[in-house]
């Protein structure tokens, strides 16, 4: 399959008259999967209601047929088509986060979307994103678009079209480049189907932001304890993984620096991801500043894109620096563990 890449700027006035948006909605409303720019990763578009465009996201991806995709609108009001009912403190952070990385978790009225789509759950997981093109195009083909990552299953997101290139050319059967995408972390997943709502996955909504308007709210427990079941099935897999394993260090700069020295003993070529605080303070092969400590959002944007560049270095053993796990430092966190399977090493 050829895949075609639309280049659309996304500071331009009437997006959702601009031919080549019209044209990526031209493909969705076929059933074909188009990737799109979000302000969280690049996702992987198709029709949400098509058995047949659900089947080709899945694999496209490689996705386990097991976890289910969040449903992308445009209007709010779109909801009533496919869930059973709005809670209030739904409705609240609707208000106040959306459009934004916010996705939320409502029972589902059954009968419209695909069950492929919800991988056969008696919920369903929604958001509106915050891109001017990601909005376009919802608005023009008129439907919910089941969107997970455009990348291949297991590997770092995307945050620009050359990286859903990288891993989906000729698998799909476009891109919409709208250039870098900005918070960098996928979006946080809310359970609004209990009475105290449950982060599922922590994301570009923080847990602050969201008991700010709402009051309680908990975390999955798996979020807290390993080996407890998380609740949204996409969270047993690892993710986001580079091609060289990855150590989180929980330590000091010199201790870090010790275990550089160790491994190019070794004959290995170490990469390191550090901040632009700390990242001249390193003698090892490759380091590579992933943000600012200051300012953790800056590291949340940097992360899937330094997480592929050590792939371009061809580094035989990444170590990473760890984050304090508060505001978005939970998502950077989460995502980190992930990528590195969990290895941690403690000073
Ligand atoms: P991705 O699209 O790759 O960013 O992943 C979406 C995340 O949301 C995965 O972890 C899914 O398992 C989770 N998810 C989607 N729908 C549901 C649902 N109905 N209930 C629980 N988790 C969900
Ligand atoms: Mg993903």
């Amino acid at each position: 399959m050829n895949t075609k890449v639309w280049k659309v700027d996304k500071y331009v006035d009437n997006l959702e008259n601009n031919p080549q948006v019209v044209d990526a909605a031209r493909f969705l409303q076929q059933n074909e999967v188009v990737a799109l720019p979000t302000e969280t990763v690049y996702g992987l578009g198709g029709n949400a209601e098509s058995d047949a465009a659900v089947e080709k996201i899945f694999a496209a991806k490689g996705r386990p047929s097991d976890n289910p995709l969040i449903i992308h609108i445009a209007e709010k009001k779109q909801l009533n088509a496919f869930v059973m009912e709005i809670p209030e403190k739904a409705e609240i952070l609707m208000e106040r986060f959306w459009p934004g990385p916010l996705t939320l978790i409502f029972k589902k009225k059954d009968g419209v979307l695909s069950d492929k789509a919800t991988a056969g759950l008696e919920t369903v997981a929604v958001r509106m994103p915050d891109h001017p093109v990601a909005l376009a195009l919802l608005k023009i083909c008129q439907l919910p678009i089941a969107a997970p990552s455009a990348n291949s299953s297991g590997k770092p997101s995307p945050t620009n079209a050359q990286h859903v290139i990288e891993d989906l050319n000729g698998k799909i059967a476009g891109v919409l480049d709208g250039g870098s995408t900005g918070v960098g972390v996928e979006s946080t997943v809310l359970d609004c189907t209990e009475e105290v709502p449950v982060i599922l996955r922590p994301g570009g909504v923080t847990k602050e932001q969201i008991a700010a308007v709402i009051g309680e709210v908990k975390l999955d427990s798996a979020l807290l304890d390993e080996a407890a079941k998380p609740k949204a099935p996409g969270m047993k897999y690892q993710h986001y993984a580079p091609n060289a394993p990855l150590y989180l260090v929980n330590g000091s700069q010199s201790f870090l620096q010790d275990l550089i020295e160790e491994k190019q003993q070794e004959g290995l070529r170490v990469g390191v991801l550090a901040t632009e605080e700390s990242v001249e303070s390193y003698q090892c092969d490759v380091a590579i500043a992933c943000g600012r400590r200051a300012e953790l959002e800056t590291v949340a944007t940097a992360l899937y894109e330094t997480l592929r560049a050590f792939n371009l270095e061809k580094v035989d053993i990444i170590f990473s620096e760890m984050f304090p796990n508060t505001g978005v430092g939970h998502a950077i966190m989460n995502r980190l563990q992930k990528a590195a399977g969990n290895k941690i090493i403690h000073q």
